[in-house]
Order: structure tokens, then C-alpha cells, then sequence
């Protein structure tokens, strides 16, 4: 692999049998990548990507800011969410029991001092997960008549790729410790939706049917999950 630099960015050149040069900026780094067919010169390859240069820039840009927020230290000054809204983390350390307080647009983090970032962490995230565990009983007192099913246990956990799965023999259903960030009809919604799935295991037309009898704006609801910030999350999905 040759590369060359076009305006202070370096450009990996990969030749290949093909038709026409793609250009490519990949993330984390930003690093940008042009595959280009064997008969093209360097000349037209400098003047391909110098056309694309505020394309280049705004991806790399993108990645950057992806890469910082993936990267949150829970140090004071960083955004947060809490359902639905933004808060700037205040880390306050003193000889109190570790807390987090809402006040306004700050997210106040009591720590002891010295407390690392796993400890931070793990203050922060047991304040999610005590959230998100609150609001569970009256939202199961609320849809299991609606729905018709009795849930054995709703649990939270870390998720890396769903908001919710559920274990239908079991009726077992586990919720995205991420969904405390999101606003509360968000979390109904993959609440109901995992419920749904103790009647219907699978994403078909009764499915569907289900839901709009339950929760009309259900798509709405989706689409709004899947809107940025999210972890990755998808469409729900049940377990094995
Ligand atoms: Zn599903």
C-alpha cells in the first residue's frame, strides 16, 4: 500500500481491479482509504480526493466526536443523560455517602475522595440501574392486565446491542441498563414490547397487530430510540 498527503491528510492508496475509486474514511482514527482501479495515475487520485476534502473533513469530525463520547471518564464538565435530558456532570468529592442529585441542568456526582473512574462508574451506573428499577412495578401493575401475561421477573442489564430481550419460557424479561438515559415512554415501550413477546415470539403481522391494539405510536416510539445518542442499540430483540 502506497499514500500519499492531500492538504495535510494523509491518503492510503490501495490499487485494485475495479471500475472506480472509492474513497472511504474509517472510523475511530478518521484514517482515510482510496481504493483505485490499476490504470489510474496519482494525479487523478490527488484531484479525486482534493474535490472530497469537506466530505473528508466532516467524517472525520463525526468520528472524532464518537470516539470522545464512547470515551466519557465521568469527569466534571462531560454531558450525561437522564431520561431524556442532557445534564453537565458536577463530580464533587468530599466524606459523603457516594450519590447523584439532580439539580437543574447539572448531574452532581458525590464521590469520597480519590474515588477512581471505576468508582465513579460504578456510582453512576447504580444510581441508573436504582432509577430504572423504580419505575418497573407500577409499569407491570399497568400493562401486564393490558397485555394479558404475568411477568416472573424483569431484570436490567448492560447490553451492548439490544434494549430489551426476554426469555419467553421463563417469562423472564431484561431490560438495557442504557434505557435510564432515554425518556420513560421509551423505556415503556421496550417494556411492552418484550411483554408482547411472551404472546408472540416473533416480529410478524400478529406481533405488530398486538401492538397497535396496545400502543399505537409504537413506531414512533421505536424510531425515537434509535435516533442518536444510543449505544448501538436496535430494535429489540428476544433472547435465544
Ligand atoms: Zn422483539
Amino acid at each position: 500500500m502506497k499514500h500519499m498527503e492531500v492538504d495535510g491528510i494523509r491518503v492510503e492508496i490501495v490499487r485494485k481491479d475495479i471500475k472506480h475509486i472509492y474513497l472511504r474514511v474509517c472510523p475511530p482514527d478518521g484514517r482515510v482509504r482510496v481504493s483505485v482501479p490499476r490504470r489510474v495515475d496519482d494525479a487523478t487520485v490527488r484531484s479525486a480526493v482534493t474535490a472530497r476534502l469537506d466530505w473528508i473533513r466532516r467524517q472525520q469530525a463525526r468520528h472524532a466526536g464518537e470516539a470522545r463520547a464512547a470515551r466519557r471518564e465521568l469527569v466534571t464538565g462531560e454531558t450525561h443523560w437522564y431520561e431524556g435530558r442532557a445534564y453537565r456532570l458536577q463530580v464533587i468529592e468530599g466524606e459523603h455517602h457516594p450519590s447523584v442529585q439532580l439539580q437543574d441542568g447539572t448531574m452532581e456526582l458525590r464521590v469520597r475522595p480519590g474515588s477512581d473512574e471505576a468508582k465513579r462508574r460504578a456510582v453512576l451506573e447504580a444510581w441508573y440501574r436504582k432509577s430504572l428499577k423504580e419505575k418497573l412495578p407500577p409499569l407491570l401493575a399497568h400493562w401486564e392486565p393490558k397485555v394479558g401475561v404475568q411477568v416472573a421477573e424483569c431484570r436490567i442489564r448492560k447490553m451492548k446491542t439490544r434494549w430489551g430481550s426476554c426469555n419467553i419460557a421463563a417469562r423472564r424479561i431484561w431490560l438495557n441498563l442504557e434505557l435510564a438515559k432515554k425518556p420513560s415512554e421509551l423505556l415503556e415501550w421496550i417494556l411492552v414490547h418484550e411483554m408482547v413477546h411472551l404472546l408472540e415470539r416473533r416480529h410478524n403481522s400478529r406481533f405488530r397487530a398486538l401492538l397497535d391494539g396496545l400502543l399505537p405510536d409504537w413506531r414512533l416510539r421505536r424510531d425515537a430510540l434509535n435516533r442518536p445518542p444510543v449505544p448501538g442499540g436496535k430494535d429489540a430483540k428476544r433472547e435465544s
